[in-house]
Parts: structure tokens; C-alpha cells; sequence
């Protein structure tokens, strides 16, 4: 088997906290029992909030608790023209499309569904499922959207990218009790946002390409996105060729 290779992937909008530093000293030390590689991946697409302030505190504290890493850490906001090739990419497959909805009107819908019996989705962060509605606009009527609307978000199709896909994909979660292969199910994001005219792309996509990009084998983070791993492994797959 190649050299594992573990990853370190803070955001530096506030300061190192104890999970952070939990995690990057139990990635140092499973790395350096598998004989693997660390690396560092600064995860600062918010530039609102990641600011160069914290990032060099970040870094100062990650020394500090003596946590070291393999290569030069990659910068995520200085591949914001690669992030934009992954969704071009996706926009290529009829994976992407244009959502308009406002937060008011997406509510409208869900309070109609919801009283006439419907039971609404959740993702696991607790959000509604965006409504499915804007899926199959023909390209005229995305065109006209686009045109008059001065903010709108580009979604993933995630049924559609499932099918595409067309097998169960898992991974494989290893504990201290057991190893044991753990089902995707990526539905349970609904169309997840990928890019926002504010925000020119999202966590799950950098994420993931990053990872494609960087080998990563191995990754340790918090319980807190155990299920983005199902949207993962969903943009990691062959099939999408992110
Ligand atoms: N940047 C993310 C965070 O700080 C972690 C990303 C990851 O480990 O996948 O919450």
C-alpha cells in the first residue's frame, strides 16, 4: 500500500480551540504510527472572517502545542479559480442549476407541504431541504431568471448526481472498537449550495477536491461533519471526475 496521507483542515476565523487542537495532535500521532504523511490545509474560503490575523495565530499555536507538518500548507483561498473548474466541471454534467427562492418562499412552501401532511427534510444540520421545484427549468427560463434576478445560488442536483453515479458508494470508518464500511447516502443533504454571489464557492466542494488533489487516504476530524462525508464521498466519485 502507498504512504497514508493525513490532513489537517482548520478555518481560521477565531482562535485555536481544544477540538481543534485535539484533532490536529490525533492526526499527528496516527499519521506517525502508520508512517503516513501530514499535511495542513488552510480552509479560509470565508474571507470575511478568515482573516491573516488569526491564520498567523493559528499557526503560532500549532507550533506552539507542537503539531508539525509535511510540505508548504495549501491556502485555500488562493484556488478559487480551481474551485471554479470543479463546478464548471459539474455544470458540464447538467449537475448544477440556478436557485431563486427566497428564504421567505422557500418557507411559504414548506409550511404548505408541511400542513397538508407532508413530512419536510432536514439535512444534519438541521436546515429544510431546499424545495426541489427549480430542477428541471429549461435553459431559456434559467436565462430569463438569471437576467432579472440580482442574487441567486447555484445548487448540486444531488438525485441527479446519485444516479449518475449509479452504485452504493461508501467508505470505511475506523474506531477504536472496529473498522466497519459505512453506506453514503447523500440525499440526506437535499441540493446542497455550491456557490452564492457573495461566496463564490462552498465547503464541500473545496473540501473535497482538496482532498482528491492532495491524496488525502486518511481523514480525522471532528463528529460535527461524520455526514458531510456522504456529500463527499458523492464528489469524489470517478463518475463526477471533479
Ligand atoms: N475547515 C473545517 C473546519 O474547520 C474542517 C474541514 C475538514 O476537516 O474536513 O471545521
Amino acid at each position: 500500500m502507498s504512504q497514508p496521507v493525513f490532513r489537517f483542515a482548520p478555518s481560521p476565523n477565531g482562535h485555536l480551540h481544544l477540538g481543534h487542537a485535539y484533532s490536529a495532535l490525533l492526526n499527528q500521532k496516527l499519521a506517525k504510527e502508520a508512517g503516513g504523511k501530514l499535511l495542513l490545509r488552510i480552509e479560509d474560503i470565508d474571507i470575511q472572517r478568515c482573516t491573516p490575523e488569526l491564520e498567523a495565530q493559528m499557526l503560532h499555536d500549532l507550533e506552539w502545542i507542537g503539531f508539525e507538518w509535511d510540505e508548504t500548507p495549501r491556502r485555500q483561498s488562493e484556488h478559487f479559480e480551481d474551485y471554479r473548474e470543479g463546478i464548471e466541471k459539474l455544470e458540464k454534467l447538467d449537475l448544477i442549476y440556478p436557485s431563486f427562492l427566497s428564504r421567505g418562499e422557500i418557507k411559504k412552501i414548506i409550511a404548505t407541504k408541511t400542513h397538508q401532511g407532508e413530512h419536510w427534510p432536514r439535512d444534519p444540520d438541521g436546515t429544510p431541504h431546499y424545495p426541489e421545484t427549480e430542477r428541471e427549468l429549461h435553459q431559456h427560463q434559467r436565462a430569463e431568471l438569471i437576467a432579472s434576478s440580482s442574487n441567486y445560488s447555484l445548487r448540486l442536483d444531488t438525485q441527479k448526481a446519485k444516479n449518475l453515479v449509479g452504485k452504493q458508494l461508501s467508505w470505511i470508518e475506523a474506531s477504536n472498537e472496529k473498522t466497519i464500511n459505512v453506506p453514503a447516502d447523500p440525499l440526506l443533504w437535499g441540493d446542497v449550495i455550491f456557490a452564492r454571489k457573495d461566496f463564490p464557492v462552498s465547503y464541500h466542494l473545496c473540501c473535497t477536491m482538496d482532498d482528491a488533489l492532495q491524496g488525502v487516504t486518511q481523514v480525522v476530524r471532528g463528529k460535527d461533519l461524520y455526514e458531510a462525508t456522504s456529500m463527499h464521498i458523492l464528489l469524489y466519485s470517478e463518475s463526477l471526475k471533479i
